[in-house]
This record gives C-alpha cells, structure tokens and sequence, in this order.
C-alpha cells in the first residue's frame, strides 16, 4: 500500500504559501508507516519547530491500474474519506531552500491522517463536496472539490502515468487555505458536507 499526495491542488493555498500554480499536479509520497487511523492521537514529533495541519479529501483505489485514460478514472476508485496531511513546516522551508526532497517534512510516522471512509456513491458530484477542518471547535479551513485546480480524475490520469495504482493505495487531493500550526492538546475535527469524519487529539 502507498500513499500519494497532490500538493499545490487549491488556488488559494497555493497563494498563502506564495506558491505559483503548477502546470501539472504536485507529487508526493508517504510510505505506509505514516498512518494514522481510528482517531488515535497525533503526538507532536521532536524533530522540528512547526508541524501544520492540512486537511484534505482523501480516495481510496479500488483497483489495479497504468496509464489510465481520465475519462476511465472513476472506475479506479470507490470510497472517499478524509485525511490530514501532517507537515513539519519549518523543516519543508529548509529543505525547500536547499532543494532537498521533502520525506523528512512530509512523510514522517503518522503525518497521514486517515478517517473512516464510504462508499463514494454517497455523493451525487465529487468534485462538489464541502469538507472543513475545525480546531477546538473553531472552523480553520473551508474547502470544497469544485476548487480543486486538478479533479481527481486528472490526478489519477497523471499518477498513473508514474505508478501502478494498486487496490488499497491512498491519494490526497490536496488543501484548501487555511493551514496551521498545531499544540498539544488541540482537538481536530473533520467534516464532509454535515458528517463528521474524524475527531482526534494532539499530544
Ligand atoms: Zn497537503
């Protein structure tokens, strides 16, 4: 099982970071070892100053596949949940700066957040979901798919064009603005539409 992640997916994260927009999608990985699941706790690393939150739409590939066509890509997945994609802040700007690549800032032990997930024939239109993130009950980001600058469609025609895509793998679509620090004791929540995804602690 692998994980993959699109960053740079929503215009206006792009710009809080001063990020141009990407011609084609940003990709990175975590290996498995990164996730977090059943609402267990995030206890903060000690390897760096500022860990963000990033919350995203997260689908899950329920089939083998290569070079896979867009207009086919839908069949390549089933189920939709939410994640958080941990990322060690301070770290990735001191990577960035020197060209360094990002597992230690991206893909640390549990920075992939994952929550239940459902079956995505739950929703109508996946590319018109809302989903927010809150911190200690306050609302810190609001995104929908509809702002998504590539749909999840074109992410897995350009995926797939690197990686076989297997039954299990998980990709992150990408996060809306927002972005923040977290501290121990924070309580994160996450919605899609009005139903509630995870709920976990930071420790
Ligand atoms: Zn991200």
């Amino acid at each position: 099982m692998k994980i993959l992640c699109i960053g740079r997916n929503y215009e206006d994260h792009a710009k809080e970071l001063k990020n141009p927009l990407p011609p084609e999608p940003v990709v990175f990985l975590k290996p498995d070892s990164a996730l977090l699941r059943n609402n267990d706790p995030f206890y903060i690393p000690d390897f760096a100053q500022s860990f963000h939150y990033e919350v995203e739409v997260v689908v899950r590939i329920s089939r083998v596949g290569k070079h896979i066509e867009e207009r086919f890509a839908h069949r390549y997945y089933d189920q939709v949940g939410l994640g958080i994609d941990f990322t060690a802040r301070d770290l990735q700007d001191e990577l960035r700066a020197k060209g360094l690549p990002w597992e230690k800032c991206k893909a640390f032990d549990s920075s992939a957040v994952i929550s239940q997930f459902v079956d995505k024939n739950n929703y109508p239109n996946l590319q018109n979901l809302r989903f927010r993130l809150e911190v200690n009950g306050q609302v810190r980001q609001n995104g929908n798919t509809s702002d998504m600058i590539f749909s999840v469609d074109r992410i897995i025609e350009h995926l797939s064009r690197y990686f076989t895509l297997k039954m299990g793998d998980y990709i992150f679509t990408g996060t809306p603005a927002g972005v923040g620090p977290v501290k121990v004791g924070d309580r994160l929540q996450g919605f899609i539409e009005e139903t509630s995804f995870f709920d976990f602690l930071v420790k």
